[in-house]
């Protein structure tokens, strides 16, 4: 009498993790949107281009060196490095 229950309990256990790894794939997936800065940046914040790998991203984000846009510190060093 206690199979029914226990089978009901399987299919929500069940349920419960497929639920949870939709909810983290999506989570995922608006992650990587956000990161993907390329196509729609926020408006009203100006848009750098990375020197080095030509990367869109808001200037707060970008960081400046030698009068050059960069997404990070390893991109600068790599460009100035390279002159
Ligand atoms: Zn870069």
């Amino acid at each position: 009498m206690s199979f029914r229950l226990l089978f009901l309990l399987a299919i929500a256990w069940f349920a419960w993790l497929t639920l949870r790894r939709w909810l983290q794939g999506a989570q995922t997936q608006a992650r990587n949107s956000a990161a993907g800065q390329t196509q729609r940046p926020p408006a009203g914040v100006k848009v750098v281009q990375c020197r080095y790998c030509s990367l869109y991203l808001p200037e707060p984000e970008a960081q400046r060196q030698n009068n050059e846009w960069f997404c990070c510190a390893e991109h600068a060093k790599l460009y100035l490095g390279k002159r």
